[in-house]
């Protein structure tokens, strides 16, 4: 059976509800799941409920970003205790930052006669974890622009006139809360800078634990490449498809990438590991 370990709900930037969204696993028999919000575990329990009823093993996950050399690197936490208190707060932080760096792009945007309110964006962040992408359909509402694409493009991109930084946590910090909340990490997409062999060893030496090999970003050759990479380095494989719904350019491909169950126990079993490592410290 196929799984899907990188999904975004409207606890984050995705457009389907974590109800919506394991409906949908439901419907393409997918045997895992794991939603992985920016920042936020605010899908969770919605998601857990409706996944006890199909059957769905669902396993917690988060994103978080950071920069490496000034590219922009985000990693997938799995397994994790998502009422570990440090990580709980810590997220919450991050979202309050989050709310205040898009307060910031929108007084940019009006700065430059591109009508948009703050209440404009919140009503699609709804509280959780607000992001660019929710800015992008503000101003696709108000006519700025044409679309989601275009909104990043003219506005929002890194030297778009709206671009405002996002307050980050340092990589090791990230791994030592993602292991401290009993859970493994994961180098998302490592196609969207070009992650070689070289950079992800000294993220294994930092911490990492797995990379995703299969995103819908991941040509045949990035699959094959960073399996090798992984299998080399010791570590463990992740993938799913990164859907976000409809504010992406690739829409709902949620389960379209025929990722095999065989992932998941090597990923619990570390992630066992991990726990019992700390219980014992
Ligand atoms: P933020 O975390 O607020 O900086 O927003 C980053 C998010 O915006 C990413 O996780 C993507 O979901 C989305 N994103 C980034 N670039 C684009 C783009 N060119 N078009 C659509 N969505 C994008
Ligand atoms: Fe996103
Ligand atoms: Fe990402
Ligand atoms: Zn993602």
């Amino acid at each position: 059976m196929a799984v899907d370990l990188h999904l975004h709900t409207t606890a984050s930037d995705g457009t389907l509800s974590p109800s919506e969204l394991v409906a949908k696993a439901a419907s393409l028999n997918l045997s895992a799941l794991s939603i992985t919000d920016h920042d936020s575990f605010g899908g969770i329990d919605e998601a857990a409920a409706v996944a006890r009823k199909h059957d769905i093993d669902l396993i917690p996950g988060v994103e978080l970003s950071s920069y490496y050399r000034g590219q922009d690197v985000h990693i997938l936490g799995y397994f994790v205790d998502y009422h570990d208190p440090v990580l709980t707060a810590r997220l919450r932080y991050l979202r309050e930052s989050r709310e205040l760096r898009a307060r910031k792009i929108v007084e940019k945007l009006s700065d430059g006669g591109a009508e948009v309110t703050w209440a404009d964006v919140e009503k699609y962040a709804k509280g959780e974890a607000v992001g660019r992408p929710h800015v992008a359909q503000a101003l696709v509402d108000r006519g700025v622009v044409r679309n989601i694409s275009e909104a990043f493009e003219q506005y929002l991109g890194r030297n778009g006139p709206a671009y405002v930084p996002k307050y980050v946590l340092d990589l090791e910090d990230i791994f030592d809360i993602i292991h401290g909340a009993g859970g493994l990490a994961s180098l998302a997409h490592p196609c969207h800078w070009g992650a070689d062999r070289t950079v992800i060893e000294k993220l294994s030496d930092r911490g990492l634990d797995a990379v995703e090999v299969w995103h819908i970003d991941h040509s045949e050759e990035d699959i094959r490449k960073y399996t090798e990479i992984a299998q080399e380095l010791g570590l463990l494989l992740t993938g799913g498809s990164d859907c976000h719904g409809t504010r992406k350019k690739h829409g709902f491909v949620i389960g379209t990438l025929d990722i095999p169950d065989e992932i998941i126990e090597p990923l619990r079993a570390r992630a066992t590991e991990i726990r019992t490592g700390h219980a014992a410290n």
